[in-house]
């Protein structure tokens, strides 16, 4: 009865494995906590989800354009992307490798301070599926330490793997971290005059553009590739906010007793 009511559609609860009705759902309210999946239920598919979900473009819905920039370059690049944003208006995304991460101790603070996500780009810019599983946790954990000196309590959501190599176990062992892939629709290049061009006569609503904060026109074009997408209509978000809804983990998270998630808040609020 409550699930006809609410009309809970089956592929809400594709995310939930291969139960059709989850056992938290499948009683008649009001909702008791204790009845919910156990935490290694919700684990695993929470593993599963983001494995399976690779992001590789935005929210096509919605006139955006998700840029990328990945590695890390010269200190006052970094400043330059930076500063474009601040003047045109706008989020953007950002994937770290390892590589002397704490000497961008400033620059990961600005970037989380602005709104911009931070991603990680892996602690070595080398191919993951040549890796040992236990050997990308070990680096991970290493990375992921790194990070939590640097801006404590923010929590890593998105991963670039290094030259886009990835395949299903790579994927999987990110999702162990609570890492999401992210791949790109377009290439900008960065190396080359025509750098602008790629991007501003490529995107369409939801692209993601790969980018690169140590590539001269990236960093030097960013103001004005910015600013004519912003003059062709397009808002500049960050994957946080710019993901496709269907890439989202619909997390229910409990808290003294309540539901926090969004998406499921209508469903579950007694
Ligand atoms: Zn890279």
């Amino acid at each position: 009865m409550f699930l006809s009511s609410i009309g809970l559609l089956p592929e809400k609860l594709e995310f939930m494995g291969s139960s059709a009705i989850p056992s938290f759902l499948a009683g008649s309210p009001p909702f008791h906590p204790e009845d919910a999946l156990s935490s290694e239920d919700e684990e695993e598919q929470r593993i599963e989800f983001l494995a399976g979900h690779e992001i590789r473009l935005g929210d096509r819905t919605r006139r955006i354009v998700l840029m990328t920039y990945d590695d890390q370059g010269h200190r006052t690049w970094i400043d330059r992307i930076l500063d474009a944003y601040t003047l045109v208006g706008g989020k953007a995304s950002f994937f770290f490798t390892g590589n002397c991460l704490p000497l961008y101790a400033e620059r990961i603070q600005r970037i989380v301070a602005e709104g911009h996500v931070f991603g990680s780009h892996g602690l070595v810019h080398e191919l993951h599926t040549a890796m040992r599983s236990d050997e990308i946790r070990a680096q991970l954990r290493e990375w992921l330490g790194m990070v939590d000196e640097i801006i404590p309590g923010y929590q890593v959501k998105f991963f670039r793997f290094p030259y886009g190599d990835r395949n299903e176990r790579v994927k999987k062992v990110i999702a162990e971290f609570g890492l999401q892939s992210v791949h790109w629709n377009i290439e900008s290049g960065g190396l080359d005059e025509d750098t602008f061009d790629k991007v501003v006569g490529k995107v369409f609503n939801g692209s993601i553009v790969l980018s690169h904060m140590t590539r001269y026109y990236d960093v030097h074009e960013a103001e004005r590739i910015l600013k004519h997408l912003i003059k062709e209509g397009y808002a500049l978000e960050s994957l946080e906010t710019g993901m496709d809804p269907k890439d989202l983990y619909p997390q229910v998270t409990l808290n003294e007793g309540s539901f926090t998630s969004k998406p499921f808040l209508k469903y579950l609020q007694p």
